[in-house]
């Protein structure tokens, strides 16, 4: 380990060590290295073979790629369920039947990110079940996709009451699970639905109107806000202008609509 290490590469360094915090592996160890070369080696809660190791001597910096890739994503995701728990980090736990965590493929080119479950949701134990679930479903149909090809989750995993937007300290409480959730998922493309979920992950105040129609650029994905379904259903006239936004994904990723979208 060299004697001191300059700004950036603390910096770096801070950002890889909280990454892998994020990721549930909390214990670390020194061991010896070349010089000029820096290793983090991760115990305990996660096996090394999880993550694409950087070797002591194998030419390769520790900061040459962006973040980690995360081999083994179910076990990844596990751990974040399971640090979760029984979870009462914030008052949304007392009106909830369950936990709604996320669902969908691991290897997702899309993740859609909501704002937090609904009645339906939290009876399920499944983010997108109800009402609003089925025309997002067919968003995802009419993109030429299944339920099943992308990653669903909310930025709140438990049921607001009356359906409320939830609230700020709520959001922050849990959003730090849904960013682990992302960060293992790595989609190339995430979709926020709504302006909840547009807010919280972008941490910028606007409208829709300013916040959609432009990609941003989001940890290690692209972003694209739209509206959200449940929003859709109460103005069916702003279909198009999701449907949209939903193009300029497909756009992105190099998909073709099925010849006849389907729910139409
Ligand atoms: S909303 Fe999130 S932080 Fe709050 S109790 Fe539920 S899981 Fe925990």
């Amino acid at each position: 380990m060299p004697k001191s290490l300059d700004d950036a590469t603390k910096k770096q360094l801070a950002a890889r060590v909280n990454f892998y915090r994020e990721m549930g592996i909390y214990d670390f160890y020194r061991r010896p290295v070349e010089e000029g070369a820096l290793a983090i080696a991760a115990s305990s809660r996660a096996s090394e073979d999880d993550i694409v190791p950087v070797t002591p001597g194998s030419g390769r910096s520790l900061f040459d790629s962006s973040l980690p890739v995360i081999q083994d994503k179910p076990a990844a995701l596990k751990i974040i369920r399971e640090d979760l728990g029984d979870c009462t980090r914030c008052r949304l736990h007392k009106g909830r039947m369950n936990l709604v965590f996320g669902v969908g493929n691991v290897n997702a080119d899309i993740m859609f990110v909501g704002e937090g479950p609904g009645a339906d949701e939290d009876a399920q134990g499944e983010p997108f079940v109800g009402r609003a679930g089925q025309l997002l479903n067919n968003m995802i149909s009419a993109m030429g996709l299944k339920r099943e090809d992308v990653y669903i989750a909310n930025v709140v995993k438990c049921r607001p009451p009356s359906n409320r937007t939830p609230e700020k300290d709520e959001c922050d409480t849990c959003s730090p699970f849904l960013m682990r959730q992302i960060d293992v998922i790595r989609p190339k493309v995430i979709v926020a639905l709504g302006a909840v979920a547009a807010k919280n992950l972008l941490a910028m105040n606007d409208s829709m109107a300013n916040l959609r129609g432009r990609w941003y650029d989001f940890r290690d994905s692209k972003l694209l806000v739209t509206y959200h379904p449940a929003y859709l259903l109460r103005d069916p006239r702003q279909k198009k202008e999701a449907w949209k936004d939903l193009q300029l994904v497909m756009k992105y990723l190099g998909l073709k609509a099925p010849a006849k979208a389907p729910g139409e």
